[in-house]
């Protein structure tokens, strides 16, 4: 199956409009992602410590049981005064210019990230849609960019990258290829295998010669599924440009910001990052490679 719904005059005519049409749409799932990036890590420590209560038994550890969240509820508040925010406060971006980055009730800061989040998704939506045309393999592709944007921020804050984002990408990227055709089913399915096992040798060679731990599970799982959706081919270009990321950044990090060279930092971002340019520009990347 290829990759068009529209024929090409149709998408000439209304181009402007639908990558602006991309743009908005995008930038409401990057307010989404927003929520997720904040409460995914809360909702899994609540799950964590549920587990050890419930596996010791011990009352000691029974704190009182604080509110229930989810990605649902509760509503979004200010940290700093609880003011509810209003629907008018919650437009992606805007709100945030108009407010002047303020709270509306109490003037405290919001995080410019949040603006930031939500026009990143934004951007990167577009491109893969001018890069790739209208059809439904562009909404899968939009879907893992909006996955990779979350894994992204949430590896930055707290150095995890969640199995309930991981792994469901993983299986969509085999069912993805299946459905679309655009890579055969068995390069997806040895993509994901592939890419588990490189990672997971490199961090057993590196615990056993110098007794750390180089990385995370979390890692190995992202790029199984960074295979599944590129195929096993596209695996030395994602691992040679995320290290190659991570290892300029390490460089930059060391030279300006007076960073250590045990500080731990997160590789999931470079692993998503090289995993998204693989899918936009693997093909003219692999060219590079010797
Ligand atoms: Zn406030």
């Amino acid at each position: 199956m290829d990759n068009t719904l529209l024929n090409a005059a149709l998408w000439e005519q209304n181009q402007t409009l639908l990558i602006g049409g991309v743009a908005l749409i995008s930038l409401v799932v990057g307010s989404f992602l927003n929520v997720v990036i904040l409460r995914l890590p809360v909702m899994m420590d609540r799950d964590w410590r549920r587990e050890c209560k419930a596996l010791l038994d011990t009352p000691a550890l029974s704190a009182p049981e604080a509110e229930p969240v989810s990605l649902a509820h509760p509503p979004s508040t200010c940290p700093g005064c609880g003011h509810r925010i209003r629907p008018h406060e919650n437009i992606p971006v805007l709100s945030y210019l108009l407010l002047r980055g303020r709270c509306g009730a109490c003037r405290n800061p919001i995080p410019l990230r949040y603006p930031v989040v939500e026009a990143l998704t934004a951007v990167l939506s577009v491109v893969v849609v001018l890069h790739l045309g209208i059809g439904w393999y562009t909404a899968a592709a939009l879907l893992f960019t909006w996955a990779l944007v979350a894994l992204t921020v949430i590896d930055l804050d707290h150095q995890l990258l969640p199995d309930s984002i991981t792994l469901p990408l993983l299986w969509a990227g085999l069912v993805v290829n299946q459905l679309t055709g655009v890579l055969p089913l068995r390069d997806a399915l040895w993509g994901a295998v592939f890419g588990y096992l490189s990672l997971w040798s490199v961090y057993w060679c590196f615990k056993l010669v110098t007794g750390k731990e180089g990385m995370g599970y979390g890692d190995f799982k992202l790029l199984a599924a960074l295979g599944a959706w590129l195929g096993w081919m596209a695996l030395p270009t994602i691992v040679l440009l995320s290290s190659l990321l991570g290892a300029l950044t390490g460089i930059g990090m060391m030279l300006f910001k007076g960073m250590k060279r045990d500080n731990p930092f997160p590789f999931g971002p470079f692993l998503a990052g090289a995993g998204w340019i693989t899918l936009l520009w693997g093909a003219e990347l692999r060219h590079y490679w010797p």
